[in-house]
């Protein structure tokens, strides 16, 4: 199968504990490589754009403000069926009904501030990637 590509975002209550180094390793061990990656804050204008599909859930007032409530590190991840690997890696949205030895499992504190984003579908980690990154970030 050929390699693929994901974006990634280890969110705010992550890099506030800092465990960006366990979850990178998590992805690592099983298989992603992380061919890109910065660590910046999200603009509101950002977050908003970002999370746009979600913007009649009741929570999405609730979820930019936590995007924007500290740094973030943007990612892109390659390897073989990566965008549902990630997921996999991930678990579920709510940690509490996530797989063990997932990453929402281990780090997440509830359904929201639940450590990492992964992109859903190959064309979103497509247009996910361009909103963060530019062709000469990305180093495979
Ligand atoms: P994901 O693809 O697993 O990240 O899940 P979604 O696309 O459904 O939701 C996007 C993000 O919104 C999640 O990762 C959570 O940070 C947040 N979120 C999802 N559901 C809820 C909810 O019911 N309440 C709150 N406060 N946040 C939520």
């Amino acid at each position: 199968m050929p390699k693929q590509r994901t974006f990634s975002i280890i969110k705010p209550d992550a890099t506030a504990r800092s465990i960006t180094g366990k979850i990178n390793s998590k992805f690592e061990e099983q298989g992603l490589r992380v061919v890109a990656q910065k660590r910046l804050r999200m603009s509101r204008l950002q977050a908003r754009e970002f999370y746009i599909i979600h913007k009649d859930r009741p929570f999405y007032e609730e979820l930019v403000e936590y995007m924007v409530s500290g740094p973030v590190v943007v990612q892109v991840l390659e390897g073989e069926n990566a965008v549902a690997k990630n997921r996999e890696i991930m678990g579920a949205t709510d940690p509490a009904k996530a797989d063990a030895g997932t990453i929402r499992r281990e780090f997440g504190e509830n359904i929201e501030r639940n450590s990492v984003h992964g992109s859903d579908s190959p064309e979103n980690a497509e247009a996910e990637i361009r909103f963060f990154f530019s062709g000469t970030e990305i180093v495979g």
